[in-house]
């Protein structure tokens, strides 16, 4: 994909935003917790949703479907024939980005690489080890183990909807002081709404 052209906004962020070629970005936050600076990170992306939203929305499966195989949610071209608010709008993460000409785009998983047994791109290339992949129940089971060992340190640690997802987040703190949209059902966003 071709890079983003960033602009100092002021911040660390940078690029500010997903978009139709960025389909995985790095979230960072500066927040303050009981006199404490703590730097946030949050690698945004798709879900993969187990039952996804947005495929649900779009009723087109030439434009949004499920790989049977892999789980991966793909959008195809067919996604210019979609009215690209809706399904921006369907994704609890608010994260499809759409294209000048309709089309939408998001992360693919790498499906094309998983098909052929090789990881995810992000999950190769990640020099610090933090991300792993691997079937459900194996990540699930990493995660909850995982999670115990983190809640010694925080407590307030937790699984962001672990059991509708294929893309599991482990947060030290609330999902939302690391991203509006990090959880799906963030009560203070969806009471505003
Ligand atoms: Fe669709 Fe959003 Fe779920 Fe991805 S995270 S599968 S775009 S609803």
């Amino acid at each position: 994909m071709p890079a983003e052209k960033t602009i100092n906004h002021g911040n660390l962020q940078n690029p500010s935003d997903l978009s139709y070629t960025t389909y995985k970005l790095v979230r960072m936050n500066e927040k303050i917790t009981a006199g404490t600076l703590n730097w946030l990170f949050f690698p945004d992306q798709c879900r993969h949703c187990l039952i996804p939203p947005c495929l649900l929305w779009a009723q087109n499966t030439d434009a949004i479907y499920q790989d049977e195989d892999t789980g991966a949610v793909i959008y195809t071209s067919e996604t210019q024939n979609l009215k690209a608010e809706d399904i921006i709008g369907a994704c609890p993460y608010n994260v499809p980005r759409s294209a000048k000409n309709g089309m939408l785009a998001k992360c693919t998983m790498c499906n094309d690489r998983v098909k052929q047994g090789i990881q995810p791109a992000c999950v190769k290339t990640c020099p610090t080890g933090s991300l792993n992949f691997g079937d459900l129940e194996e990540m699930q089971e990493m995660a909850n183990e995982r999670l115990e060992k983190i809640k010694l340190s925080y407590p307030e640690a937790r699984l962001l909807d672990s059991d509708d997802v294929r893309v599991i987040f482990l947060t030290a703190f609330a999902p939302e002081r690391y991203h509006k949209y990090a959880a799906a059902f963030d009560p203070k966003r969806w009471k505003s709404r």
